[in-house]
Order: C-alpha cells, then sequence, then structure tokens
C-alpha cells in the first residue's frame, strides 16, 4: 500500500513528463473508486487544461491545472498512474484516462478500486472532504519537533495509532510507522503521552525513514510502481517490516509480529522499550 515515499515517487516521476502538457480529453469506465468518479467535474477541470504542476501533500498526489482547478487522487491500496501511447491497449482495471495533446496518455490503473480520483476549483482544495482533514505532512516545514511533542503530549491513544492517524502526521501508514519506532526504540503498544519526552528522536526517526525510503525509490512489495514502471528497492532496507522471526540487525534477537487495530505491527522487543 502506497505511503509517503511511493507517493513523492510518483510525483517526481510524473512531473518531467507531465508539468506543461495539455489535457486534451478525458474518459473514465464508469466503476466507482472508493466513491464515485464525477466525470462532469473532471471534465471541466482537465479538458484545454495546460499541467501547471504536480506536488504532493500526505498520500495525495495533486495536478494543478490552468483552468484553476486542482485534480487530486489517492492510490488506495492498488493504484497506480501509468503514461501509455493512446493506441496501447488499455490494461484491464483501467478506471481514468487523461489523454495528452502530445499523443500519449496518462492512465489510472486500480483493481481493488480504494483510490480517490477528485477534481476541485483550486479556491476550494484546500477544504475538501480529502485534504482539509490532513495533520502535517513530515517532510514540509510545519513538521517540527514542538508541534509534534505537543501533538504526543495531547493524545492517550498508543503510539501506533498515533502515527498512523492522517489527521495528526499526514503520509505514514503501516510500513513507515514500524520502521519509525524501531529507530526510535519505542514500543508500538507505548501510550502516546508517555512517549512525549522521546518526541525529538522519534521525530528525527519518521523523517530519517521516509527521506532514506525516497533515496532507495520507494518500497515495493507487491503493487507498488511509479508512474515510470520502476518498482522500488527500499524493501532490502527495512529493519523490522515484514521480518518476523528474522533476526534484529541491531541485538540479533527475533523480530515479532503481533495484530494491533487490525493490522500487523513488526517490533524488535529487545530494542523497543
Ligand atoms: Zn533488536
Amino acid at each position: 500500500m502506497p505511503e509517503l515515499p511511493e507517493v513523492e515517487m510518483v510525483v517526481r516521476t510524473l512531473r518531467p513528463r507531465l508539468v506543461g502538457q495539455n489535457i486534451t480529453a478525458v474518459e473514465t469506465s464508469g466503476l466507482a473508486l472508493r466513491r464515485p468518479i464525477d466525470l462532469k467535474m473532471l471534465k471541466r477541470a482537465c479538458v484545454g487544461a495546460r499541467v501547471d504542476a504536480v506536488r504532493r501533500i500526505g498520500k495525495y498526489w495533486l495536478i494543478d491545472l490552468s483552468t484553476e482547478h486542482v485534480l487530486l487522487g489517492h492510490l488506495g491500496m492498488t493504484g497506480r498512474l501509468v503514461f501509455a501511447d493512446a493506441d496501447a491497449p488499455r490494461a484491464a482495471h483501467t478506471h481514468a484516462v487523461f489523454r495528452l495533446a502530445r499523443g500519449d496518455e496518462l492512465r489510472y490503473v486500480d483493481p481493488r478500486r480504494f483510490g480517490v480520483l477528485r477534481a476541485y476549483a483550486a479556491a476550494d482544495a484546500a477544504q475538501s472532504a480529502e485534504l482539509a482533514v490532513l495533520g502535517v505532512d513530515p517532510l514540509e516545514r510545519g513538521f517540527t519537533v514542538r508541534y509534534f511533542a505537543d501533538s504526543l503530549a495531547a493524545s492517550r491513544r498508543d503510539i501506533k495509532a498515533f502515527l498512523m492517524d492522517q489527521s495528526r502526521v499526514a503520509g505514514l501508514g503501516n510500513i513507515y510507522v514500524c520502521e519509525a519506532l524501531f529507530r526510535a526504540g519505542i514500543a508500538p503498544t507505548r501510550r502516546s503521552d508517555r512517549v512525549a519526552k522521546k518526541a525529538e528522536a522519534l521525530h528525527a526517526a519518521v523523517v530519517t525513514v521516509l527521506k532514506e525510503s525516497i533515496e532507495n525509490r520507494g518500497t515495493s512489495f507487491s503493487d507498488y510502481v511509479d508512474a515510470d514502471g520502476q518498482s522500488g528497492g527500499n524493501q532490502r532496507s527495512l529493519w523490522v517490516y515484514g521480518r518476523e522471526d528474522d533476526p534484529c540487525r541491531r541485538c540479533a534477537g527475533r523480530i515479532k509480529r503481533r495484530v494491533q487495530a487490525g493490522r500487523s505491527t513488526f517490533f524488535c522487543p529487545r530494542c523497543q522499550k
């Protein structure tokens, strides 16, 4: 499931191929993603538009258009954005197609259809149902130790649930939460207000695991590829995620897996207190 580094890689690979290009037509499969796609709104935003910028907030990618609209999306569990020649056959599960003036297409493919694809007037995007609820993106300037420590101190939830909550820190999911907690030496079940004194170490760990993954072009277990179709290499650098029963790379003890709020949590009981 794509998290911040994977979406960042999608944005970085979309940008050189999309910025300055004109969109001439939009088509959809007619099937709903997490919610139905509003084709009329997509057309209003995109047809005749030039792409001015491609950016990211949390796990959302955003495309700024010259029509003063924003196209935004979430890859859900299995979403991909791919470029293809207009006459190349469409992959199964292609749910939206943006035809580009130079002759190729940007296609949104999503087998499980948990993704999001929406267009908004630029003035309304920040207040949209998707973006209005997001906390601070950990790679943005607003993600200060102070902000993070204050948010931790105000929460009595377990630290894993706190980090997964997009309204606090926007962009982390299961992989990078497990990795950051290992790096900071914090057990995933600790209460957030009780780890507030380790806020600085955890803040640094969050930023480090994300930046390292971006350097490795993201983590690929099954579906994730960037907009050039390339898989990431960060799965080889993970300390705990997906390593149940493997030796800890720091203490040589065994990595454990525990189900927490319905999701697997990987941790080292010796290194994480
Ligand atoms: Zn260990």
